[in-house]
């Protein structure tokens, strides 16, 4: 499975805004985007006006870098919306949002998206009682995400909820914290997703 493995914080950078890929450390004055204004390499500093169509870009790419996710698995989600009913954009990031390293990170049982799909990847949660280790499982209303038994002694899990602890959970989702188990009450709709995108920018950039 093919993943960014270079440094996250170059992707805010290159974004001019937090994508929040390094849990804590974000929320702190090390933060890269607060420390450095200015995108990273050679050209960072120059001032650029952005085309139509790098704006376009630009969007999708912080879209894509907001979830962890790389081209070609974006443009399906893409294709996906577009088949669904409603509004092709808000579609995409409810696909988005459906995902279940989104969803853990979402119920505060991580402290970031990359430490998410890490942990979904090592096999710690369960879908309905099933374990489930596809960070792009997408999950239904009514799912169950819980924390496996074996996990939930983990250190790891105790040091994720004192971080995350008061973290406030969207209305879309429910958290029982004390068995460390999520449930989806409804599909995210545009108002319940916070990210700062502008999705009908991607609409268009994928219509040309
Ligand atoms: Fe982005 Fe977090 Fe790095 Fe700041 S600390 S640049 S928000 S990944």
């Amino acid at each position: 499975m093919a993943r960014y493995t270079d440094a996250s914080c170059r992707l805010c950078r290159r974004e001019g805004e937090k994508l929040f890929l390094k849990g804590q450390r974000c929320y702190t004055n090390k933060c890269a985007v607060t420390r450095r204004v200015y995108a990273p390499g050679q050209h960072g500093q120059q001032r650029k006006k952005l085309s139509e169509y790098g704006i376009q870009l630009r969007e999708k790419q912080k879209a894509r870098r907001f979830y962890g996710i790389l081209e070609r698995q974006f443009r399906r989600y893409f294709e996906m919306a577009t088949k669904k009913k409603g509004v092709t954009g808000e579609n995409l990031l409810q696909i988005l949002e459906s995902r279940l390293d989104n969803v853990v990170y979402r119920l505060g049982l991580a402290t970031s998206r990359p430490e998410a799909r890490q942990l979904v990847n090592h096999g710690h949660f369960t879908v309905n009682g099933k374990k489930v280790n596809i960070p792009s499982y997408l999950v239904k209303v009514g799912d169950v995400i819980a924390v496996r038994e074996k996990s939930k002694s983990s250190p790891k899990f105790k040091a994720i909820r004192e971080v995350t602890e008061g973290k406030l959970i969207p209305k879309w989702l429910e958290l029982d914290a004390d068995n460390l188990t999520g449930k989806v009450v409804s599909l995210p709709a545009r108002e319940d997703i916070d990210i700062p995108i502008q999705e009908h920018l991607i609409v268009e950039l994928y219509s040309k």
